[in-house]
């Protein structure tokens, strides 16, 4: 631990470098204020000691610029030596930044009493940091948790819901289209049962990877809506844009080739597709009717025969 003595009377420097020493602390004396704050600059030390009057700028003044110097969360125990009595010079290095203020001479044993205490609270402060850092990451990872889906690590509903709404909003502001498109492994059940259940999340995995590698925009959100249902959404996409990258992910399912010999549409897993697309206007509901739209569609998907893409038209001004 290094210990920075400003101090302009070389007896007393030396005594309180010696002291220090006995203490095991690594002393550096600098002789006046100036001197003082460059080797605070270059030795970074973990206490200083600061006399008041010196020649040219005194230690309230040296106390002040070093509180200046450190970064937002650094903080050095400033402990002031002075031959001042009075209580305002006291009440005044504590205001300049000073945590401790001594009366010279100052008893070895005061001395050593006080430099264990500030390094007692710098210890403490210093675990404090640490545990903030780590408090932080944490709540990183919490966070970016609670938007993932864990099974197949692309967003989840939460996270559709919140970019939903907020691409609802822009796309009302701009006056462009938006679309969704909700989609859903046919005869997944069947697929479940046949294969198992870790098959299946494998296949979920797969579809999801495919279905998050098949939109281009950077706009453009792919989540694991739950179970076997997937959503996606396309920013400033009209009807006729979204079918065409629904058609495009079909496909792409239909192209992975993962045997499905219990499924009655296909010998391979294939999806059917829910689109929607509206115009939402600033004064318009939210984005639930859009949701509800690509709902119905996928529904009409399923019924007419599955492995399939139908479409909705919603949200259009009623205005
Ligand atoms: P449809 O073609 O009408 O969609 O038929 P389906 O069998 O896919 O529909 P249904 O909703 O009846 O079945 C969904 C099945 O998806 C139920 C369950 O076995 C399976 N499933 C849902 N979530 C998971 C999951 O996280 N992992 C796995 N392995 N299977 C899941
Ligand atoms: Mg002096
Ligand atoms: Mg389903
Ligand atoms: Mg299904």
């Amino acid at each position: 631990m290094k210990a920075l003595v400003i101090e302009d009377t070389v007896t007393s420097a030396t005594l309180v470098c010696h002291q220090l020493q006995k203490m095991g602390l690594e002393p550096l004396h600098a002789r006046d204020g100036e001197a003082g704050i460059e080797a605070f600059k270059q030795h970074k030390p973990d206490l200083v000691l600061l006399d008041i009057i010196m020649p040219g700028i005194d230690g309230f003044e040296v106390a002040r610029r070093i509180r200046q110097m450190e970064r937002n969360g650094e903080w050095t125990p400033i402990i002031f030596l002075s031959a001042r009595t009075s209580d305002t010079d006291l009440e005044k290095g504590i205001e300049v930044g000073g945590d401790d203020y001594l009366i010279k001479p100052v008893s070895e044993v005061v001395l050593a009493a006080k430099v264990r205490a500030m390094q007692r609270i710098a210890q403490m402060r210093y675990s404090l940091v640490v545990l903030t850092r780590r408090l932080d990451e944490a709540n990183q990872e919490l966070k970016r948790l609670s938007s993932v889906d864990g099974l197949t690590g692309i967003a989840n509903r939460r996270r559709m819901d919140d970019v939903l709404a907020k691409e609802w909003r822009r796309a009302a502001r701009i006056g462009e289209p938006i679309s969704m498109l909700l989609i859903d492994v046919d005869f997944f059940k069947q697929f479940n049962d046949n294969y198992g259940h870790q098959v299946g999340d494998e296949c979920l995995r797969a579809v999801a990877r495919t279905l998050d590698s098949g939109v281009q925009r950077p706009g453009d959100l792919v989540a694991r809506f739950g179970g076997e249902e997937f959503a996606v959404l396309l920013p400033q996409t009209d009807l006729a844009g979204a079918c065409q990258v629904a058609e495009g992910l079909r496909g792409a399912i239909e192209g992975l080739g993962i045997t499905h010999r219990h499924s009655e549409v296909a010998r391979t897993v294939t999806i059917s597709i829910g689109v929607s697309s509206g115009l939402p206007k600033p004064e318009s509901a939210g984005p639930d009717g859009l949701v509800e739209a690509a709902d119905k569609a996928l529904y009409a998907a399923k019924r007419s025969g599955r492995n399939r893409v139908s479409a909705f038209e919603s949200g259009a001004p009623e205005k």
